[in-house]
């Protein structure tokens, strides 16, 4: 169908300016409102409580209010009141339609922030005027253009909007929801005595921890799962994938799956032993999954003094530092369960793994970043990666390598590590450069929304940005680049660090693979490998990928997923 709209303008939006609105004249505008009651008194009929006159987002009401989408000069277009008759008018035939069986809401974007659009100060003043018309108000920041409402944890803290949100309180008699990645009751307690907000809305919040209000009714504040702000829910939901969640497994997989977040079956197979070697996103997330299904005894065992793996290089970068969150909430659960043993310091090579005396073996060794420059642009190393003055994330993330005045970061990965780490030198004071052969910086972050905000930062940072620039070589005095945006300019810097591509750590797994009469022998009756050790991935895939083995651990054959279904059985 042709979109509708006040006035006949292009979007501004991906696909930009080919997707055209019809203009609505008045008996279509009656129409639609005749849409809305209807739609209103089905959803009564259903026991809806709550319904909505939705209006935020560049929605249909808030398109007749904002002079940017509204150029009509009849009674819906020029005056204030006239933008608002449209709302107005629709608020008052679903207030009708429903009666006193439901109450009616309306979400409104209280600023466009930034962009074209209605502003916070014409926004109140809706407020006052529609007051009447409904029962509960729900508000937010930004619209289509500027998703400021769906912000990422690197770009701004928990409660972002409070400098919006905070006014409206003032201008209504009826309570007001609002929202802004609010997981800690505490900080939820404060806002409702400070008198800012009568309810707290959570939708990242609830993806994350469905459970969220229950624990808090429980006193279980420290077993919520809290948001990491990585909104890898809202990229999935973008690409049209359905629904994921870094932090819960279990997010969009309901139905499809029939996994409970919070409830886990005891394993058929759970009078065995399980080691798992590696305590990564991964080797947490499995550990605490066969805890809950009642294994005997799991052995979680990490070479390393702190656990975390890949998930705990990333939480140290800029901004990132709610991502430690994976971490965290995985090793308190894992804390509680009596089956459960986490050894640190410990590295076991393959021999040790046969001899460790578990049935059940999940190797969960993660990955590392190509030492040599490999990349999936030329699909060969770079040469003079062997330098000393050459590192990787880990050299300086784990190994705490000295950075000279001058460095450049050459980015492949397009995603957190090499813009967070051209970040981090240029707030500790150094000269950045950072390179990428791909289109746009950080170029994975454009479906998370982190890239407008982030890449302001970076360049307000002084930090030198290329795009579709190859790194050729490295020089004991230069590197070497190819790439128009590069002509004519010399790269002489103290170091280089490649963000090329990561490479599985799955050595030891291999080798156990062939040494299948061994495993039987020593009483090994399955091995697996999870996560990064199969294929380095996002944290989220990671978590799921244990989460995964971990539920079907006592399937046929749990090395592969059983196929999930794919219909929801609306007709039984
Ligand atoms: Fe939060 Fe990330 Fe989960 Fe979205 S995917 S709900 S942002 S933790």
């Amino acid at each position: 169908m042709v979109p509708a709209a006040p006035s006949q303008i292009a979007a501004h939006h991906p696909p930009f300016g080919v997707i055209y609105p019809r203009t609505l004249d008045e008996a279509d505008i009656k129409e639609i409102q005749s849409w809305y009651a209807d739609a209103a008194r089905r959803a009564v009929q259903i026991g809806v409580d709550i319904v909505y006159v939705y209006g935020s987002f560049s929605y249909l009401p808030i398109q007749f209010l904002s002079t940017d989408f509204n150029q009509r000069t009849d009674g819906y277009g020029g005056s204030f009141s006239n933008r608002a008759r449209f709302w107005f008018e629709t608020m008052e035939c679903v207030k009708k339609a429903v009666g006193n069986d439901a109450a009616v809401a309306t979400r409104i974007s209280l600023d466009a922030v930034g962009y074209g659009g209605v502003k916070l100060e014409e926004s109140l003043k809706f407020i006052e005027l529609a007051d009447p018309f409904l029962d509960l108000w729900d508000v937010n920041i930004g619209s289509f253009y500027n998703t400021a409402e769906i912000t990422p944890s690197r770009n701004a803290p928990t409660y972002y909007m409070r400098e919006y949100t905070q006014h409206v309180k003032v201008h209504t008699r009826k309570p007001v929801v609002g929202v802004g990645r609010l997981t800690n009751p505490d900080l939820m307690v404060g806002i409702i005595r400070r008198g800012e907000l009568d309810l707290i809305g959570g939708a990242r919040p609830s993806i994350a921890d469905p459970f969220l209000p229950k624990k808090i009714e429980e006193g279980r504040e420290d077993d919520i799962r809290e948001c990491i702000g990585c909104n890898l829910c809202l990229q999935r939901g973008a690409i049209g994938t359905g629904i994921a969640c870094t932090q819960n497994a279990t997010a969009g997989e309901e139905y499809r799956r029939a996994w409970h977040p919070e409830k886990f079956s005891r394993a058929s197979n759970a009078d065995s032993t399980v080691l798992v070697v590696g305590a990564g996103a991964a080797g947490l997330e499995c550990t605490r999954v066969l805890g809950e299904r009642g294994f005997e005894g799991i052995h979680l065992v990490d070479a390393a003094a702190d656990v975390g793996g890949y998930a705990a290089m990333a939480a140290s970068l800029p901004g990132l530092s709610e991502w430690r969150r994976l971490i965290d909430y995985r090793v308190y659960q894992i804390q509680k369960l009596p089956n459960v043993e986490l050894i640190k310091n410990t590295r076991l090579n393959a021999d040790e793994v046969l001899a460790y005396g578990a049935n059940i073996v999940v190797m969960a060794n993660g990955s590392h970043w190509a030492a040599d420059g490999f990349n999936h642009v030329t699909r060969a190393p770079i040469e003079g990666h062997h330098l000393s003055h050459v590192f990787t994330p880990e050299g300086v993330l784990l190994r705490n390598a000295k950075i000279g005045e001058r460095v450049l970061v050459y980015d492949c990965d397009g995603h957190i590590m090499g813009s967070g780490l051209a970040e981090r030198f240029a707030r500790a004071g150094h000269r950045v450069t950072l390179i990428t052969p791909l289109a746009k910086i950080a170029q994975y972050t454009d479906q998370t929304l982190d890239s407008p905000d982030f890449r302001r930062t970076l360049r307000d940072l002084g930090i030198e940005m290329l795009t579709s620039v190859r790194l050729d070589e490295i020089t004991e005095s230069e590197c070497r680049v190819s790439g128009r945006a590069a002509a004519g300019k010399r790269f002489e810097v103290d170091n280089v660090i490649l963000v090329t591509s990561r490479v599985s750590d799955d050595s030891i797994y291999r080798e156990l693979r062939s040494r299948q009469a061994e495993l039987t022998s020593r009483g090994i009756t399955a091995l697996y490998a999870i996560g990064d050790c199969v294929a380095p991935r996002l944290i989220g895939e990671c978590i799921f990928d244990g989460h995964r083995l971990a539920r079907e651990i006592d399937s046929a054959n749990p090395r592969w997923a059983i196929v999930p279904r794919r219909e929801p059985a609306f007709v039984s």
